[in-house]
This record gives C-alpha cells, structure tokens and sequence, in this order.
C-alpha cells in the first residue's frame, strides 16, 4: 500500500491534522459502482473523510462509518472505514442526472439535498455508538466540520474534494482534516485561518502538490512535526463465509422457499464487485448446518 496519508501535530500540541491524497480509493469505488460524475464527487468526499476520521479510532478492529440520509436523488451514501486504512462505501443511487452549478462545478448538494449526517462508532461490543446531525449544505465537509462543532465540541476544519475527468475516472481526489486541540490559542487560531484563506481549489491542491507541501501551507507559522506516514486503500473484506451468514439471517422459513424454488440464488456485495452463487443444493447444506448451531 502506498502511503498516501498523513497526520502531524504541532509543536505546541494545539493542533492536528489529517491529510489524504484519496485519488486510489476513489477511482476504486468508481469503478466497482460505475457512478455517475456527481455521484462520484459525493461518495468519493465521504470515503476520504471517513478515511481520516478511521485514524483517529482507538483500536484495529474498531470501525467508524458515515452515512447520509437526504431527501436529494442519490436518497444515500454509506462509508465506512478503519484504523488499518481500509475504506469501502457505497450509494444508494449510482446514476443521478443533474444540472451543473452555476460555477460549472458538479452540484454534490443538490444530489444530496436536506437530511442527516449519522457517525456511527463501532467497536464490536454491543451497539454501536450512534450520533446524528442535520446536513448544514450537503457537500460534506462543511457536515463534517458542523458535526465536529456540535458532537463532539471539538473546533475542525474540513476539507474534501475530487476531480473528475472527462472520461468519468476520477483525476484528483483529497482532503484534510484540522482539529484544535485544547488549550489551542488565539494566535494559532489566527494562524490557521490565515493559512485556510490560501485554500482555493481542494481537488486541484491534491492533484498538484504532496501531502506534506500541503501540510507546510496550513501549518505556516505554526511549528509541526509528522506523527505517522500512512497508507489507505478501498478494500472490501466479503467472502463467501460472510455471504452464508446473510442467507441464514433470513430466516429458515424463506431459505427453506428459496430451495423449494429450485434456482440458483445470487448475492452481489453492496461495496465491490463481488457475487456469490448458491445453488438449491449449497442452501439445503446452509440450512442444515443453521439447525445443528
Ligand atoms: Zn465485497
């Protein structure tokens, strides 16, 4: 894996942040969905931010996942991401048509619409920890940073953005992530909001200039250090194990009328391309092997 993350701290402990080049993992979920630009544009911002905030997580086995609820055509999006850099998301809708912004920019807002941002937290004990804001703009970095504000008080600036091409592939794809920390200053808040005004384009930053020139920009005037290199991919953990777990899920009495059908049942996996066949045959062991448990 190529290490095409990173995170640093400043000096003075006050401020950290996250930095990704996402262009891989977006591309990935690209091809593995065949989004439409706009779609693209969206799923690809979740991805990268749940990628960032899948670092700040606690233990390897614990997972943090993003969903958008919005009332806009593309209904919702779904990240999901871990501490090891495994990221894999989904849309609810992949082909959505409609105009460009004013700007010429593809209008990630109005694919998405009015709704909520859920963050939930999972660290494989009981429920997972679930919190929800109200999507302030829908283009999701500003979500991101209003969910910062308000759950979890903690003061972040969020930036996302992808490229796409004239081909439909994804050309650059990036964000960060800066977090005050506390006792953070006014004169690193200064700082920082200086340094913010030189952002222009997030996407075309990415496509341009490496993590750590990107990190020397915002982190002018405020001495910083990097506290890990790291690498982030889309990677998607189905198997056929898995899969027979959602056929048993469904209960005896509709895995016992899929087999008095006779035909073969396909699952495709919601996050990559992968299907998984069972015949009659394959179930009727299913079905034998969930009885004997
Ligand atoms: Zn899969």
């Amino acid at each position: 894996m190529k290490n095409n993350g990173l995170t640093i701290l400043s000096d003075n402990g006050m401020v950290r942040g996250f930095f990704l080049n996402s262009r891989n993992i977006v591309q990935q979920a690209f091809q593995y969905h065949q989004t439409a630009p706009v779609v693209t544009a969206a799923l690809g911002r979740l991805l990268t931010a749940s990628a960032m905030m899948g670092k700040m997580l606690k233990n390897d086995s614990d997972l943090l996942t993003l969903q958008i609820e919005g009332e806009g055509p593309v209904k919702t999006i779904l990240a999901t991401a871990n501490r090891k850099g495994q990221v894999k998301g989904y849309p609810g809708v992949s082909i959505v048509d409609i105009p460009l912004k004013p700007n010429g920019k593809l209008d990630v807002s109005g694919a998405i619409g009015l709704g909520t941002l859920n963050v939930l937290r999972d660290n494989g004990e009981g429920e997972p920890y679930v919190s929800r804001t109200e999507l302030i703009s829908g283009e999701i970095a500003e979500d991101i940073t209003h969910y910062y504000a308000t759950s979890e008080q903690t003061p972040t600036v969020c930036a996302l953005g992808v490229l796409v091409d004239r081909d439909y592939s994804v050309k650059s794809a990036g964000g960060f992530l800066l977090q005050l920390l506390p006792g953070a200053d006014d004169e690193v808040i200064t700082a920082l909001e200086n340094n913010l005004q030189k952002v222009q384009n997030v996407s075309s930053m990415f496509e341009h200039t490496s993590n750590q020139e990107i990190a020397n920009i915002l982190m002018e005037n405020i001495p910083f250090h990097i506290t890990e290199e790291w690498g982030a991919d889309y990677f998607c953990n189905c198997s056929r194990e898995r899969t027979e777990k959602v056929l048993l899920s469904l209960g005896k009495k509709d895995l016992a009328s899929l087999i008095e059908e006779g035909k073969p049942v396909e699952l495709c996996c919601h996050f990559c391309d992968a299907k998984y066949q069972f015949t009659p045959e394959d179930m009727k062991k299913l079905l034998i092997q969930g009885s004997k448990k």
